[in-house]
């Protein structure tokens, strides 16, 4: 689904100096891959997430995606695969307070113009239904729980069905308790429906119950590991 080789980013800091956050990355995820991204604060987690969600681009290396290659992509191209391809769950949801549940969901449909509202309703309603929050899906997301507003967040990143779902720190400010439902309901989606997560989190706890394990420090990979035989049922 995704293969990564030799990404490197680099940051303007100040006129003439430029860092670099990223020293080449090697990577493949295959489909269905239910990922931790762990690391240290400053280690390049986001910036690598956000390379491979298409939101900046890298200063050199390979990103290709379904065997595709990014780099020759026009910014509009990259709008439409990060459209279908990609869905987004951050720590901050990112949600528009002044819609309610549904039309939050139902946003990356209305980007697309692919459907009927009807069918769009439906579909919001259906993924609202999924993560426990039919109750609420004409609620304003202002008056909703922390962990209310990331399942509807869940919700909105699996309008379009896509392949892959990157969470940057998905339950960083909720409790343990609603953490661990928000991880559920993310490992349930991977599990019925085959969709690949590859997850940022500094929680030990969730990233044990992936199926793999990778490891950022200082912008290198440290650690890789394949976690299913540790995780299969027993
Ligand atoms: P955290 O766990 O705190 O979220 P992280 O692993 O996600 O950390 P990044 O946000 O990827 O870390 O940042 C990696 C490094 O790149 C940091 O040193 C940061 O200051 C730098 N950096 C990130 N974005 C930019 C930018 N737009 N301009 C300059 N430097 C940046
Ligand atoms: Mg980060």
């Amino acid at each position: 689904l995704l293969l990564l080789d030799g990404i490197r980013k680099s940051f303007n800091v100040g006129a003439r100096t430029e860092t670099e956050v990223l020293h080449g990355i090697d990577l493949a995820v295959r489909r269905g891959e239910f990922s931790a991204l762990m690391g240290p604060s400053g280690s390049g987690k986001s910036t690598l997430l956000n390379i491979i969600g298409l939101l900046d681009r890298p200063s050199s290396g390979g990103l290709f995606i379904n065997g595709q290659s990014t780099a020759a992509l026009s910014e509009q191209e990259l709008t439409k695969l990060r459209g279908h391809a990609i869905g987004f769950v951050f720590q901050y949801h990112h949600l528009i307070s002044a819609f309610t549940a549904r039309e939050n969901v139902m946003m990356p449909m209305l980007v697309d113009r692919g459907r009927p509202s009807f069918d769009m309703e439906r579909r919001a309603d259906e993924l609202l239904e999924w993560v426990g929050l039919s109750r609420w899906q004409d609620s304003y997301v202002t008056n909703i729980s922390g962990g209310q507003q990331q399942r509807v967040a869940i919700a909105r990143a699996l309008a379009m069905n896509p392949p892959l779902i990157l969470a940057d720190e998905p339950t960083g400010n909720l409790d343990t308790g609603t953490a661990n439902d928000v991880f559920d309901l993310m490992q349930r989606f991977n599990r019925n429906h085959g969709t690949t997560f590859l997850i940022v989190t500094h929680n030990h706890d969730l990233a044990s119950r992936c199926s793999r394990l990778i490891e950022l420090v200082d912008g290198r990979v440290t650690r890789d590991e394949d976690r299913t035989a540790k995780n299969a049922p027993q």
